[in-house]
């Protein structure tokens, strides 16, 4: 029993095609999400379907695979069973490979106003609400209120907010006075704020010193050493002193790891994540395992656990397919050992930044290197050539397509209607 048809579930199914087992996955969404291009279906650069490919569709040829849409809500150690939406399921061996989710800090305020960007849909939510607060920009005659609508902060200076703020970025170079004739560029701010004192923190200094150095070309204002306090959907206080009017932020400052009810506390270690051995068993227990983001594998060489990262949860899925043939055939399992291939982050057009091993680049030839790994990873061929032909389209174009406003981004009920007028909004002005 697989729960999660993240990049560790996927990877573990696809490894036990020849096993003699019977799998059965469970996922509360029937596709697979390739997370790290959310932000170009954020900024309408690509089309939301393809960054996400159906799990069943990925296994036609597996005899030995079933899925099921279902979401788990309970883990029954004791009688080896899943409580479930859609009624209570039997397992021998349980992995979870549940992921995680946008970590607030428990500040429900923040966690109310602020856009996550951890899926799909909470991807088209920023993509709605970006467009739209153009928009509303456009006729509103309040120059405060407009101004608020046109700026863009983006919590969290690691790759996803780094991406995602020069993605911005560009778009108000490239597009905004291009296709919104009446708005002016320089009315469109960009801020980054990061927490630690520099970008990029778990790359190296040349890479973070590069990306802040593309990302202030590019206009964005940048922030080290700065902690968001509160945001009340109009005003966003940082500990640096700075107040800003903004009707977009977006949180990208981290992760806690996901799961169902039933994991017994002692074993959820920090960012809640489930503490395992070498070989990605849960501690305590015999039949069940965890990998990828939910879980917390400390090594000699990672103390603080490994990164949560889709290369840990893929290795881990193929690792953990070795040992549980192992344990099916009655021999002991091998510990995992993680492969750090390198990592690279974009920060727009032509330019990205790599480190690979002890080689670190900047530039067009990281931007190209980051494209080919992304569009190879890509699940599905059809995606792989959406992406790769709607990427060429904007290069040459300077512009994108899949600026749609499919439905609208409820600023109060902080849920998608097909109801263009928000409430919310005049009465937090
Ligand atoms: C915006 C963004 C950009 C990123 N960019 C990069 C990058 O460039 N490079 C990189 O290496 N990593 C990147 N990451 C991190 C990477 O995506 C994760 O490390 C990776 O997805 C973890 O894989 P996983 O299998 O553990 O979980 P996931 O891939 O998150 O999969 C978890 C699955 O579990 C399902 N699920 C969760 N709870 C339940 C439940 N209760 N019942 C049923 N199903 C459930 C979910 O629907 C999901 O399909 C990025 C992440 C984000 C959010």
């Amino acid at each position: 029993m697989i729960v999660g048809g993240g990049f560790g579930g996927l990877a573990l199914a696809k490894n036990l095609k020849n096993a003699p087992v019977d799998v059965l996955m469970l996922d509360k969404h029937n596709y697979h999400t390739f997370q790290p291009l959310l932000y170009q279906v954020a900024i309408g650069s690509i089309a939301a379907d393809s960054i996400g490919f159906p799990i069943r569709r990925i296994f036609t040829k597996f005899d030995n695979f079933t899925f099921n849409m279902a979401e788990v809500q309970k883990i029954n150690p004791e009688s080896n069973t899943l409580t479930t939406n859609i009624g209570e399921i039997h397992y021998d061996y349980l992995v979870i490979a549940t992921g995680s989710n946008s970590n607030f800090f428990g500040n429900k305020q923040i966690e109310h106003f602020a856009m996550p960007m951890k899926n799909i849909p909470e991807a088209l939510n920023l993509r709605s609400l970006i467009l739209q607060n153009l928009e509303t920009a456009l006729v509103t005659a309040d120059m405060r209120e407009k101004f608020a609508l046109m700026t863009y902060v983006v919590v969290g200076g690691g790759p996803t907010g780094v991406e995602l703020s020069g993605a911005l970025a560009e778009m108000r170079h490239m597009i905004l006075m291009k296709d919104y004739h009446g708005l002016s560029k320089y009315d469109m701010r960009v801020y980054l704020v990061e927490g630690k004192d520099r970008l990029l923190a778990t790359m190296s200094p040349q890479a973070s010193a590069k990306a802040k150095q593309f990302l202030t070309h590019d206009e964005v204002t940048i922030y080290n050493s700065a902690h968001v306090q509160s945001y009340d959907g109009f005003y966003l206080t940082i500990d640096n002193g700075k107040t800003i009017k903004t009707r977009n932020v977006f949180w990208a400052a981290g992760v806690i790891g996901e799961m169902p009810g039933g994991i017994p506390a002692e074993i959820i270690t920090k960012g809640n994540r489930i503490q395992t051995d070498e070989a990605n068993r849960v501690k305590g227990c015999q039949n069940i395992f965890a990998i990828g983001d939910v879980s917390s594998m400390i090594t000699e060489n990672y103390p603080a656990g490994l990164p949560g990262v889709a290369p840990v949860a893929i290795q881990q899925g193929e690792w953990l397919a070795k040992n549980l043939v192992h344990l099916i055939k009655g021999e002991s399992t091998v510990p995992f050992k993680y492969h750090d291939k390198g990592t690279l982050a974009t920060i727009g057009r032509n330019k990205a930044v790599a480190d690979l091993d002890k080689l670190h680049f900047q530039g067009f030839f990281a931007w190209i290197l980051w494209g080919v790994v992304h569009l190879m990873s890509l699940a599905g061929f059809s995606n792989k050539g959406m992406v790769f032909l709607t990427w060429v389209i904007n290069y040459f174009n300077k512009n994108s397509d899949n600026r749609l406003v499919v439905r609208y981004f409820n600023t109060e009920t902080r849920e998608m209607s097909n109801d263009s007028n928000d409430p919310g909004r005049s009465s937090r002005c």
